[in-house]
């Protein structure tokens, strides 16, 4: 059996707040409890939102709070030539094609008698460019999967393991769903070359993880997930998903939301244990 791998694959564009530091202790301890390693990943495509400080303070964070992981981190910039190699495999299978539609294109283009079907990433793309070829691909252009064609391609469509508190199970894609509430997902954004869903494939092969250990906001990306792995030959991990932390009004936490920066109850004399408490481990 191979080593146990988790992750734990922060952006660092703000402070880690309580919601982080229950993912990264759930994708810790779980792979201590396997005999296995978390690895970080430092998840920074978007340079014009992720800083350097950011990430050091991941760093202190994840130490003060007891974690350890392999060194040298991998960090996302550092890999868009094996994003570019990706998609330039799906491009030759025909899969892909080049988008100039802006958000106002798509909302206009949805403006009809019904409310448009809200997907993973927003509103489901109503395929308006979907007949472009990719030589036609411009450097303002976003590149999309044509979803139909990927899951013509495939024919019989796999299945993935989730063993987390809310989904726990045997998960088959489904192709309806596929079209009707993903639809023709970005693969690379016209600014970055890449898209989260493509990084997160390659690059969750290329660290053999074994168990995707994340927020349960992400299960509805997961398909998408386990359908480019299948697409691109890669191997599937197991999913978890775990339960988000929430404020007294049951929101989920964000970045902006500073009362709960780790930073900031390690200032107030916190210790790892509290945090712990706090998370409900
Ligand atoms: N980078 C993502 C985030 O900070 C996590 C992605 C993942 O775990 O797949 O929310």
């Amino acid at each position: 059996m191979a080593e146990a791998r988790t992750r734990f694959a922060p952006s660092p564009t703000g402070p880690l707040h309580l919601g982080h530091a229950f993912s990264a202790l759930t994708a810790f301890d779980r792979a201590r409890a396997a005999g296995g390693v978390m690895l970080l990943r430092i998840e920074d495509i978007d340079s014009t939102r992720c800083r350097p400080e950011w990430e050091a303070l991941i760093f202190d964070d994840l130490a003060w709070l007891g974690i350890d992981w392999p060194r040298p981190v991998q960090r996302q910039s550092a890999r868009l030539p094996a994003y570019g190699a990706a998609l330039d495999r799906l491009a030759v299978m025909g899969l892909t094609y080049p988008c100039r539609c802006r958000r106002a294109d798509i909302r206009a283009a949805l403006a009809a008698p019904h409310a448009p079907v809200l997907g993973p990433d927003g509103p489901v793309y109503p395929g308006t460019c979907r007949t472009r070829p990719m030589d036609q691909a411009g450097p303002d252009d976003a590149i999309r999967l044509n979803m139909q064609a990927a899951l013509a391609r495939l024919g019989t469509l796999p299945a993935f393991t989730e063993t987390g508190p809310s989904h726990a199970g045997r998960h088959a894609l489904d192709r309806e769903a596929l079209i009707e509430t993903v639809g023709d997902v970005v693969l690379a954004r016209r600014d970055l070359g890449t898209s989260y869903h493509l990084a997160v494939v390659v690059d969750d092969a290329f660290q053999q993880v074994t168990e995707v250990t994340r927020g349960e906001d992400l299960f509805e990306a997961t398909p998408i997930h386990v359908l480019l792995q299948c697409l691109l030959g890669l191997p599937s991990p197991s999913y978890h998903h775990h339960r988000l932390i929430v404020d007294e009004a049951g929101k989920r936490l964000a970045k902006r939301d500073d009362a709960r920066a780790l930073a900031r109850y390690r200032a107030d004399g916190a210790t790892p244990q509290d945090i712990r408490r706090l998370v409900g481990l």
